[in-house]
């Protein structure tokens, strides 16, 4: 038979679709997403036939349905959902970074209806967007003044068009990073239309270097935080204490890109990250960082800085396209309140995973390895938590985590993302890794309620030891 004839075999659209096998699918989903998976299904089939990957069914049906089942699989892989966090990766960028605090959710759920985003209720007169946000970065970190753009990227676009359009922008050669997804940093000058102004070596800079490069044509002088390398070694470049302190013009603004936000001495944390306190103490006259990194709230860039920089900010034409919803500004403030009431390391999650102890995450495993009967294709090792999200580069936290004894890591991480909640493990040195660090209290019923059913249905050649 030629593949033309094979291919008349090949059912149509509309008579699949009236098949009993597709009708808990046809409803529960939208006729629109049905269609199209059929219609997919059908195709892969015929070019399976044509590249002589297939010959010909006498029945495609059951192929035809095994492959609508994927296709929407495929497709419902991507919809929003919960997912348990066993990476040990306390800031995934591929799982919307920072979970926000209990506070903070709830109060997106109050203001998603009607709230007064733009209205003094008080007063009954109209305010900025966002202007009790502003009064509390202010208590916070003791800025002058704020505003609040869609993440750091913007702030960074936006801050640098605004500030020095036509003019240059005088940067480290050790700073022009990238920052991930095709952030980088000479790219956004060029988009934001400034000419980049390389001053030093990869690993030197001096501010002599600074001094010699500013003059008429200077718009601004950056400092990039490393967000995410580290570089030791014969090194050196200039705080902003001395960027803020070296010979310039009165009126040539310095902008710190931060990008983390860890606020400082506020917890009991130490850290080895730049903070947004001292940046502002030291005199930057523009200080820029994520909500979505250490800060722990939604994804948001601040800009915080002087009053005579923020109102130019606030009247460019930028701002609109730029500008944050009530959503993500009912999640800020409540954020920001957790951290004026100096209770971060409590409330906020990034910060609680921060603080957990090695020891009190080997608990968290105990607790769950003893619910699930002590099983013996399980075991708990320990191991090294990363903060991610481009924080803290270099640095790791000891750890402990659920070791799962099989030959198919692969397989088994797989079946821990399919099904509710999703799970996403970790695979290190071919051995499936769940680090309790990411996995708050509340979790570790459902997660153990997970890896229950997977211990019951694995066969015994593929678990244990
Ligand atoms: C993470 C980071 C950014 C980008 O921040 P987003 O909020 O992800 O856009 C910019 N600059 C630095 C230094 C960063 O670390």
């Amino acid at each position: 038979m030629s593949k033309q004839q094979w291919l008349r075999g090949l059912p149509a659209v509309s008579d699949i679709l009236e098949t009993p096998d597709l009708i808990t699918l046809r409803q529960r989903h939208p006729h629109a997403s049905v269609i199209d998976w059929v219609r997919r299904a059908v195709e892969s089939c015929r070019s399976d036939v044509l590249n002589g990957r297939r010959e010909g069914l006498d029945d495609w049906l059951p192929l035809i349905i095994e492959r609508i089942h994927e296709e929407r699989d495929r497709e419902l892989g991507t919809a929003i959902q919960p997912v348990i966090n066993a990476t040990g990766i306390l800031l995934h960028t591929n799982l919307g970074r920072a979970p926000l605090a209990d506070r903070a959710i709830e109060r997106v759920v109050t203001a998603a209806g009607a709230s007064n985003v733009e209205l003094n209720l008080f007063t009954g007169k109209r305010n900025h967007r966002g202007e009790q946000v502003v009064r509390l970065l202010r208590r916070l970190t003791g800025c002058e003044d704020a505003v609040v753009v869609n993440n750091c990227a913007a702030a960074t676009m936006m801050v640098l068009q605004t500030i020095a359009a036509g003019r240059e922008v005088v940067v480290s050669r050790g700073q022009l990073v990238e920052i991930g997804g095709g952030f980088r940093l000479p790219d956004v000058f060029r988009a934001a239309g400034v000419i980049l102004r390389e001053v030093g070596t990869t690993n030197r800079t001096y501010t002599s270097d600074y001094e010699a490069a500013i003059g008429d044509q200077s718009g601004a002088v950056i400092r990039v935080h490393h967000s995410n390398f580290h570089m030791a070694g014969f090194v050196t470049e200039p705080s902003i204490a001395e960027l803020v302190a070296m010979r310039r013009p009165q009126d040539l603004p310095i902008i710190d890109d931060l990008g983390s936000g860890w606020i400082g001495d506020l917890t009991e944390l130490e850290l080895k990250e730049p903070s947004v306190r001292d940046s502002v103490r030291s005199g930057a006259d523009l200080t820029l960082f994520s909500g979505d990194k250490l800060l722990g709230g939604p994804q948001c860039g601040i800009i915080l800085g002087r009053t005579q920089w923020i109102s130019r900010l606030r009247r460019s034409p930028l701002m609109r396209a730029m500008r944050v919803d009530k959503l993500t500004l009912a999640a800020l403030e409540a954020t920001l309140e957790i951290h004026l009431e100096g209770n971060a390391a409590g409330e906020i999650p990034v910060l609680a995973m921060l603080s957990t102890s090695a020891q009190q995450v080997h608990q968290r495993c105990q607790q769950v390895y003893e619910r699930l009967g002590k099983p013996s294709a399980i075991e708990i090792v320990s191991c090294q938590s990363q903060i991610g999200g481009g924080s803290v580069p270099g640095s790791v936290l000891p750890s402990h985590a659920l070791k799962l004894n099989t030959r198919h890591p692969d397989r088994l991480a797989s079946w821990l993302r399919h099904g509710s909640p999703a799970v996403q493990a970790r695979i290190h040195d071919d051995a499936l890794l769940l680090d309790l660090r990411t996995v708050p209290d509340h979790q570790c019923v459902p997660l153990a309620d997970r890896l229950h059913t997977l211990l019951q249905q694995e066969p015994s050649e593929d678990l244990g030891r």
